[in-house]
């Protein structure tokens, strides 16, 4: 497990701890991606000790949609963004590649996590769950008690797209644009999230420093086809 940096109880899990045989091994959370169900589960729980909690786990619709948790342990339509005030809740954010983002409001004591690939971003997935932490806030808070942890994801120099699509993002992520390390043209996800977090007031962003597809110890969909996905977890206290 590797710790957010954030006030509350937060962390990115890694490959390492779990049940999974290869090529899922071995702590895969995701039930979706045709590992063993019994194995994910003993997995989950794995987590959910880590967390002191049960994990509410996001399945992500790869767009800009909020659904707000109000209980622990029930299974949440897709969504890119899991949002509660709850206490005793706990919400995980599942990738291998894409961006896990969580957040934690000091001020009115929200957390929620996000799911960031590049169609959300694109979409507006981080403004729309900046706008759900904000919508409970009272007028005069300042974004400012808004931290962030953006946890492992493919880096700026390993993620190659089509020029056009490359185009396409850094149009309206300018911070997006990249290059390989081997000249072609690619997307830094990691990169502009931390930079749209920053254009919307939030003043302290952790950035994990891991790329998932340089480093074994977490999952990559790039890297590896068919294999697990890791998690960001946050609890509200
Ligand atoms: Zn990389």
């Amino acid at each position: 497990m590797i710790d957010a940096g954030l006030p509350v109880r937060a962390f990115f899990t890694t490959r390492t701890g779990g049940q999974s045989q290869p090529p899922y091994a071995s702590l895969n959370v995701a039930t979706h991606v045709g590992d063993d169900p019994e194995a994910v589960a003993a997995n989950r729980a794995v987590v959910a000790r880590h967390a002191d909690a049960p994990v509410t786990f996001l399945n992500a619709a790869h767009g800009v949609r909020v659904e707000w948790i109000t209980e622990a342990g029930r299974e949440p339509p897709p969504a890119d963004v899991l949002i509660t005030t709850t206490p005793g809740v706990a919400l995980g954010a599942i990738a291998a590649d894409c961006v896990p983002l969580l957040l934690h409001d000091g001020g009115t004591g929200a957390v929620a996590a996000v799911h960031a690939g590049r169609p959300g971003l694109y979409a507006g997935v981080i403004d729309a769950a900046m706008a759900a932490l904000i919508d409970l806030r009272g007028k005069s808070t300042p974004t400012t008690s808004i931290s962030a942890s953006i946890g492992p994801s493919v880096c700026g120099k390993c993620y190659e797209v089509p020029e056009q699509m490359r185009a396409e993002v850094s149009a309206r992520h300018r911070a997006a644009f990249a290059t390989t390390s081997w000249g072609t043209p690619a997307l830094d996800l990691p990169r502009a999230v931390e930079a749209r977090l920053g254009e919307l007031g939030v003043r302290t962003i952790v950035r994990i420093p891991v790329c998932t597809l340089e480093d074994q110890q977490v999952f990559s969909h790039r890297r590896d086809g068919l294999t697990g996905r890791h998690a960001g977890v946050i609890v509200h206290p």
